[in-house]
């Protein structure tokens, strides 16, 4: 089958052909209807050969659905042709975190060298991919794979990130979103479903702008030195309940804890270059504001999330190309050119 590999530490990723994979005992087989493309991809590839955590090449892919192709022995949960998601962030399935259904903090995938799907085990930017277990997927009935397939990154980590702050989203309250592209585009319109706090986004140029205010946002700011001045002016003195930061890089965390408010929670989901940072201490930080840095979201977030996306209420924006094309989506987020999500379709 073909596969779009990270194959050398530095390099492009290339389309190659690989052996089609079979499902051991305990795991299905899909046959991929589609798979998004997501930055924190382009992070990797950014990484010394020192810092990436498993073996070249790796088949990348970390968002994928799919139509059930073969079970491995033992499996009865999902039947053949059953069109899916795929859960990513695997877990043991067995610690506490897991018994959470919060895979994505599993305390023994480390342990285990339990990876997900693109991020170390065989990706689903692919003809074929294989799942560790059943309950790593959430069936989508007649929904479009190519449309749905963001909601399992793109989707559930604003989602998880959103949720956690939902006390704070209350009427008259503001939320900033930082950086509108694949995860804050769909941030903008998970805040406007699920809360009346009003929201504000910022990016680095006015078409982008342009796209935030299509998906729902009320005011747009420019992410420049003024940024921070200029959401003030909205949000008056008392700033922002919550400030979603999808970019992570020092100025943007900068704005971000210069436009939080008391009490607000700054949620930093871009990975940045890996050493920006936030100051927290009294004085510096304003008072009782919390900051955190989470990872992807729960199994039963992205079941919540597929039965919103049942009721209709999200439109996600999706930029479609070939397997064979598939290097060019990578070169297109690396510009910065994409639209919302660039998705493979094989
Ligand atoms: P993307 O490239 O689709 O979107 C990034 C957006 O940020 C673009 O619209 C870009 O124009 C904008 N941007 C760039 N610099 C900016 C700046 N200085 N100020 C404001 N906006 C700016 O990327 P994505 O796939 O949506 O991922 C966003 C980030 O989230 C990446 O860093 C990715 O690695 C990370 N991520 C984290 C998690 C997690 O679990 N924490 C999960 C998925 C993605
Ligand atoms: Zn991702
Ligand atoms: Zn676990």
């Amino acid at each position: 089958m073909k596969a779009l590999q990270y194959v050398s530490v530095g390099s492009e990723p290339q389309v190659r052909e690989v052996p089609t994979p079979e499902p051991g005992p305990g795991q299905v087989l899909l046959r991929v209807t589609a798979a998004g493309v997501c930055h924190s991809d382009d992070f990797v590839m950014s990484l010394p050969a020192e810092a990436i955590g498993f073996p070249l090449p790796l088949t990348l892919g970390h968002e994928g659905a799919g139509t059930v192709a073969a079970v491995g022995a033992g499996v009865r949960e999902v039947e053949i042709g059953t069109n899916v998601v795929v859960y990513g962030p695997w877990g043991c399935g067995v610690c506490w975190f897991c018994a959470q259904g919060l895979e994505n903090y599993c305390s023994r995938a480390a342990q285990l060298g339990i990876f997900p799907p693109g991020l170390g085990a065989p990706g689903a930017i692919a003809e074929y991919l294989v799942v560790d277990s059943p309950r790593h997927l959430v069936p989508i009935g007649d929904l479009d794979p190519v449309a749905t397939v963001p909601l399992t990154d793109a989707g559930l980590t604003p989602y998880h990130a959103i949720k956690r702050s939902a006390a704070k989203l209350r009427p008259g309250s503001w939320a900033v979103v930082i950086g509108s592209g694949g995860l804050g585009h769909v941030a903008i319109q998970l805040l406007r479903h699920l809360s009346s706090a009003r929201v504000i986004a910022l990016d680095v140029s006015d078409e982008k702008l342009e796209f935030a205010k299509s998906v729902g946002a009320h005011e747009v700011v420019l992410s420049d030195a003024d940024a921070a001045k200029n959401v003030r002016k909205i949000t008056g003195s008392a700033g922002a309940s919550v400030v979603l930061d999808f970019v992570g890089f020092q100025p943007t965390i900068d704005t971000a804890m210069a436009v939080a408010g008391i009490d607000s929670d700054v949620t930093i989901v871009g990975l940045g270059d890996g050493k920006s940072s936030a100051r927290v201490a009294f004085g510096i930080s304003p008072y009782e504001a919390a900051v955190a840095a989470p990872y992807w979201g729960s199994r039963s977030e992205l079941i919540e999330l597929i039965d919103l996306a049942h009721e209709g209420v999200l439109d996600i924006a999706v930029e479609r190309f070939s397997l064979d094309d598939a290097p060019e989506a990578y070169r297109r987020l690396s510009a910065g050119s994409l639209r919302g999500r660039a998705v493979i379709v094989p």
